[in-house]
């Protein structure tokens, strides 16, 4: 009751000196604490109902610092590019390209051997070689890569080290040397290329090795390929989360704006030549 005539008092206060300052009281809004009688309450045990049970969580191996987990799909451990080869069709810089490409890749998938190179337990990109591509098609995943620009103090801007990593072969992360060295923002090292631009720029000086961690959620297209949710992508580089949960409006591509063009469920993971010796190492992927 007191609080009511305060409350129905006090704008009528308020109001009669709008010029002075009122100082109130702030009150505490009144709670009733209920005491739990535990000795009761174990007697039907309610928290039970609410505890989750099955399914049980399989178990895994983690990998030692970042190599591979034990249910992981080991795309390249510093030996042979066994696990790749060179498309015929490269991914679509102009988004009026990407429907016929897309076309082409599913009528008549042709590829032949992945020309990078290489070397002391990394490949290479061979410049002017290609794109090369996963054997494996894959959805939604987990993936570990890593990769070093190499010192190149000549280059700049979207020439230095750049390559780029397509899931699908359509959605790229950009791979870029972005220490010091100006670029557009959505073009950037960890952009969803000309999409999203990159929370942080977590980059390492040329020369280091980097890390990217990245959450790929393929689109999905109905039975009349409508869309039916959009591709995401969450992404640490260097462990430090620089894309969160971000919305693909479609494919990444050079020039034009995005939009989805149906696709099957299942496509190559792409890394680009960008005409840039960027080397790669550690790449594993986890179907999810
Ligand atoms: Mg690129």
């Amino acid at each position: 009751m007191k609080k009511t005539i305060i409350a129905l008092i006090l704008p009528l206060f308020m109001a009669s000196c709008s010029t002075s300052q009122v100082i109130t009281e702030e009150k505490t809004p009144e709670v009733d604490v209920l005491q739990l009688d535990w000795d009761e309450l174990a007697k039907t045990s309610p928290w039970k109902a609410s505890e989750q049970w099955t399914p049980i969580p399989e178990k895994v191996t983690p990998g030692v610092f970042t190599s591979a987990p034990s249910d992981a799909i080991v795309l390249f451990d510093g030996q042979d590019l066994s696990a790749w080869h060179k498309p015929t069709y490269d991914y679509g810089a102009r988004m009026d390209q990407v429907a016929s490409i897309i076309k082409a890749k599913s009528v008549a998938p042709e590829f032949s051997e992945a020309l990078w190179e290489v070397k002391a337990g990394a490949m290479v990109v061979k410049p002017g070689s290609g794109a090369i591509e996963t054997k494996q098609a894959f959805g939604d995943m987990q993936l570990h890569i890593e990769w070093l620009s190499p010192e190149d103090p000549g280059k700049k801007d979207q020439f230095y080290s750049n390559s780029g990593i397509f899931f699908m072969g359509l959605y790229e992360i950009q791979v870029l040397n972005s220490y010091e060295n100006e670029t557009y923002a959505n073009g950037q090292a960890g952009s969803l290329y000309k999409q999203h631009i990159p929370l942080v720029n977590a980059s390492k000086p040329p020369g280091e090795w980097q890390s990217y961690d990245i959450i790929f959620t393929a689109p999905k297209f109905d039975a009349n390929n409508t869309l039916v949710s959009p591709a995401y992508v969450t992404a640490f580089h260097n462990n430090v989360l620089i894309q969160n949960h971000a919305e693909l409006l479609g494919p990444c591509v050079y020039i034009g704006e995005s939009y989805y063009v149906p696709h099957a469920d299942k496509l190559p993971l792409l890394l680009q030549d960008h005409g840039d010796k960027v080397r790669f190492r550690n790449i594993w992927v986890r179907e999810l």
